[in-house]
């Protein structure tokens, strides 16, 4: 049975759909609201209720995580508790929220992984039929399972049934929180008062009806949020820009600009903050060798400090990139953290992919505040596409910077090459409509034949193309195709 609330009638549906062109809604969160114990062993009560709360939470994520069924909030509570039904569904709901995502990128990282792996097939096929060596460079992909997620922070995301927000009726709070606990019909009350800053960003606001309670080094923090409608103003006939995320450069777009790197300062800064890591790491294992049991963590303050000033570098390029592009249509990648790391590969893979996921959310949220319009596409083989003949190939990129075209020999910078490929891409339905890598890449060597028919002739040495346009429509799958470049080879 479902506890699914009744939703608005089918006429009220329609009409938020409209809306939806018009304006975009963004959810803006007012956090670090600190707690204050108005008489003491009040806050008290909420360390109870959260040592009841978290294990019950958790133990719904373990289930929503691995069940068949996808998480659902409103489905039949299963574990015992002392908290009330309230409390319980709010338990399921965060739990729901948390297991959702995890499935989300766990499923995103294993596809890609898939890919990868036949990827790595078809190149080790190739490699024997050639009986050429494959690059040493290239490593079987390996899977490893994800662990479940694990709630590290108590955190509780109340709704109003819990957790009411009231106005206050003097001035010297600003409201009160009205919190059930463990203690039924007996609810907690606590003060907030709002810090200037707080109460500007608030003014004038409706407060959403969910809020966020989380402790901290033994604080209590209160986050409230808000709705803000933002009218989209980009024009349709807006001109469409192009955004590659990467490495080198954080973000390069159609118009030819670069924004951000990874490179120089942030690059040495990560070099230190790993050798640290590596010593501290050195230390451990010697200091447990002698048996001692108190080890220092494991937690790097530093690597912290690190990850901020990426995301505060991310944050300077996008807000760059679009006080450049006032008016455009910003299209930029579909990227999951999984792609990220794939992009990422021969670097420090994973310290660059978790801030890599950055950008492509500081590009939502800030196109999305200033009221521009922003899409992502499919970014499969955005990277290998010839912008010119659409002919998608490995080969085509000699080094991370390079795109040369092994067939229409067209050059490029290779993320500006990827950034021309995303801006077209936007409105492209039949590529929007493939569902995997393998039909993006045989849709492109499609629309490859039909460049080459019209001007293919023009471009190509003669003698090449005996050899590689021999062959018929029907053979432009994947395997046909890799054969023909390699003649060209
Ligand atoms: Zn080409």
């Amino acid at each position: 049975m479902s506890h699914k609330p009744e939703r608005a009638n089918d006429q009220g549906q329609k009409k938020r759909k409209r809306k939806k062109r018009t304006k975009q809604t963004i959810t803006c969160a007012v956090t670090h609201i600190r707690l204050i114990e108005a008489n003491p062993g009040k806050l008290a009560a909420l360390d109870q209720l959260l040592e009841v709360y978290l294990p019950l939470c958790q133990q719904y994520v373990a289930l929503f995580c691995t069940q068949e069924t996808l998480p659902d909030k409103y489905a039949d509570p299963v574990f015992a508790t002392v908290l009330s039904d309230r409390l319980h569904r709010v338990a399921m709901q965060q739990a729901a929220g948390i297991a959702k995502s995890w499935r989300t990128n766990r499923q995103a990282a294993y596809d890609a992984y898939l890919e990868d792996l036949a990827d790595y097939a078809e190149a080790k096929t190739q490699a024997t039929a050639s009986g050429m060596p494959l690059d040493p460079k290239r490593i079987e992909p390996t899977w490893k399972e994800w662990n479940l997620p694990e709630l590290r922070v108590p955190a509780i995301q109340a709704n109003a049934n819990v957790v009411a927000v009231e106005q206050s009726e003097d001035s010297t709070f600003d409201y009160w929180l009205r919190i059930s606990t463990l203690d039924k019909g007996n609810p907690l009350h606590i003060p907030v008062k709002l810090a200037p800053y707080h109460k500007k960003a608030l003014q004038g606001r409706t407060l959403n009806t969910s809020t966020t309670l989380h402790k901290r080094k033994g604080v209590w923090w209160l986050t409230l949020s808000f709705d803000l409608d933002v009218p989209v103003e980009t024009e349709s006939s807006a001109q469409k820009v192009g955004v590659d995320v990467g490495i080198a450069n954080f973000i390069t777009t159609s118009t030819g600009k670069k924004y951000g790197s990874f490179h120089g300062k942030l690059a040495r800064r990560h070099t230190r903050d790993r050798e640290k890591r590596r010593r501290k790491a050195r230390l451990r294992a010697c200091l447990k060798k002698k048996g001692v049991e108190k080890l220092p963590s494991t937690s790097s303050a530093s690597g912290q400090r690190l990850g901020r000033h990426v995301r505060q570098e991310i944050n300077r390029a996008v807000n760059q990139m679009i006080a450049d592009h006032p008016n455009a249509r910003i299209i930029y990648e579909d990227l999951s953290v999984a792609s990220m790391r794939f992009k990422a590969r021969s670097m420090n893979a994973y310290l660059y992919a978790s801030n890599l996921a950055h950008i492509p959310e500081q590009i939502a949220w800030a196109t999305a505040k200033r009221g521009m319009a922003a899409h992502t596409v499919k970014a499969a083989y955005s990277s290998q596409e010839c912008q010119r003949c659409h002919y998608p190939d490995r080969a085509n990129r000699p080094d991370q910077q390079t795109f040369k075209c092994i067939l229409c020999g067209h050059r490029d910078h290779a993320d500006h090459n990827a950034a021309l490929n995303l801006a077209r891409r936007f409105g492209d339905t039949e590529l929007a409509a493939c569902k995997n890598k393998g039909e993006v890449k045989t849709r492109l060597l499609r629309r490859h034949e039909e460049w080459k028919k019209q001007y293919g002739l023009a471009v190509v040495q003669p003698a090449v193309q005996l050899g590689l346009w021999d062959y018929s429509e029907a053979s432009t799958d994947v395997a046909e195709s890799e054969k023909a470049h390699q003649c060209n080879i």
